[in-house]
């Protein structure tokens, strides 16, 4: 008798590669495609469900007063397939793993003691893959790696290969997952793994999964049609740890890539993860031909500190990053009909590292008000807390000590940057009376309406109306808060 195999999407969050919703990781699809599509795919969301015996009322789920449950918001089946699904399964593949933690508008990952919690009453024989199978998870900066519980799982299964042409098949046949998600989710596409750099960066954990190797254009094509004919219409380019340094940096590569996804006229097309150093201007004005309005360049600037950026052997010296980020904008600023700037840097700061002093967040920020005083476009500045993964060079040289001698700073630091560089950034960018089309309703506070853009980083416009959500409207910004806009219909 065929075995009844159920795929549970923890969703995952690493250096290179997105799977939280609404975006769809590559991990869940790759891991459908090796069963051939014999599989039934699943969320935490339908296993908080079944476990809690919550039966669903929507002023449960959406409360008129409170929050969305954003917990519980991206399920894929009712109640009761979901129960009947895992009731009858023998053998459940769990996909999970943040290894670079944030905060997510509409959904919430699982950590793996809750994870393990929920499974414990299933029968079925139970594996663990994606990036906690390999180095450990964690749900927030500045704390210790979760590491797998062998009591728990049967099986613990990194997901390792050698060659992008012999994994092509699960590649394909992986799109055939979308016949059982509902909702349009922006599909991650992996271009390559591990990282350009002989010795990575002291915190990173790419270097530790993978050689680097790059998949070939038309692979990628391939790939993405299957997707489009599936139903997807939002891409990005999101699983590299560079796609600056695509294919050796090659400019004809690029442009097959990106011209041949764009022939498929996708809604969405975006990029994530660019090493500064590798910032070029040619290859920037191929992401701007080529891709929708509304992109970021997210760079792992981590340090404006040259000591730290010695001591870490980080990516990009601060000279590096400056550069990156001028010629990102004198290529990408420009506004596209969804009233977005084509493609702008984002900025990662990374607190923690080995040598931070003082001195660093002093440096950091000063670096940041430079970027504003030189009226340079920056969408939007991401703060996090290295975690410490076991293997990297930061786990065995200084493991947490930087972050627990520097702790007592961090949030007067953080607070400082929100309102002396992303207010006035954002108040430069989205100025009073510009208008948004497009935007997608994701959630609720009480009366009020979150929207944004699907898309790489998009900004989050909270409007002071009760919006049907899951659809799209146009707005004009109102105010300012210190990461997101204010804004009412039009
Ligand atoms: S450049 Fe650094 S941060 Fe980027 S993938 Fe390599 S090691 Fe990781």
């Amino acid at each position: 008798m065929a075995r009844k195999r159920v795929i549970i999407d923890c969703y995952t969050d690493e250096p290179a590669g997105l799977g939280v919703p609404p975006f769809l990781g590559t991990h869940p699809r790759i891991v459908f495609g090796e069963l051939k599509g014999k599989a039934e795919y699943l969320t935490i969301d339908d296993l908080r469900i079944f476990s809690a015996q919550i039966k669903l009322t929507s002023s449960k789920l959406d409360p008129p007063t409170a929050k969305t449950r954003i917990d519980l918001l991206n399920r894929t089946r009712s109640p009761e397939k979901a129960k009947q699904l895992l009731s009858s399964a023998d053998q459940i593949i769990v996909v999970a793993g943040l290894q670079t933690p944030g905060k997510y508008l509409s959904a919430q990952p699982a950590g793996l003691k809750e994870i393990s919690k929920l499974l414990k009453p299933l029968k079925a024989t139970k594996i663990l893959t994606g990036p906690a199978a390999s180095i450990g998870t964690q749900q927030m900066g500045g704390f210790a790696a979760e590491l797998p519980d062998r009591g728990i799982f049967d099986h613990i299964r990194e997901y390792k290969f050698a060659d992008y042409r012999e994994m092509q098949p699960a590649f394909t046949k992986g799109a055939d997952v979308l016949k059982q998600i509902t909702a349009e989710r922006i599909i991650e596409i992996e271009t390559g793994r591990g990282c350009s750099r002989q010795s990575g960066c002291s915190f990173c954990t790419e270097p530790l999964k993978q050689q680097l190797c790059w998949r070939e254009p038309d692979l990628i094509i391939e790939e993405v049609k299957k997707l489009t004919q599936n139903g997807a219409a939002r891409f990005r380019l999101g699983k590299q740890s560079c796609i600056y340094s695509y294919m050796k940096s090659s400019p004809e590569k690029l442009e097959q890539l990106l011209s041949g996804i764009k022939a498929l006229e996708p809604s969405v097309f975006h990029i994530d993860n660019a090493n500064p150093a590798f910032v070029t201007k040619e290859l920037t004005e191929l992401f701007v031909k080529y891709l929708t309005p509304g992109s970021t360049a997210a760079m792992g600037a981590e340090t404006f500190d040259p000591e730290v950026y010695r001591l870490n052997n980080l990516n990009s010296s601060p000279e590096n990053t400056l550069q990156a980020i001028e010629i990102i904008n004198e290529c990408g600023r420009s506004y596209g009909d969804n009233g977005m700037p084509a493609l702008l840097p984002g900025i990662n700061i990374l607190l923690g590292l080995e040598g931070e002093s003082e001195r660093t967040l002093e440096l950091n920020f000063q670096a940041l008000k430079d970027m504003l005083k030189k009226d340079l476009f920056v969408r939007r500045i991401n703060i996090r807390q290295v975690v410490p993964f076991p293997g990297t060079r930061l786990y065995e040289v200084a493991g947490d000590r930087y972050l627990r001698k520097n702790k007592h700073l961090y949030s007067a630091w953080s607070r400082k940057i929100r309102e002396e560089i992303d207010l006035p950034m954002l108040e430069k960018i989205f100025p009073e009376g510009h208008r948004l089309y497009g935007l997608l309703a994701e959630t609720h506070e009480g009366n009020v309406t979150f929207l944004r853009h699907p898309g790489s980083y998009p900004i989050i416009v909270g409007v002071r109306q009760r919006l049907e959500l899951g659809r799209f409207y146009d707005v004009k910004v109102t105010g300012h808060m210190l990461r997101s806009l204010t804004g009412e219909l039009i």
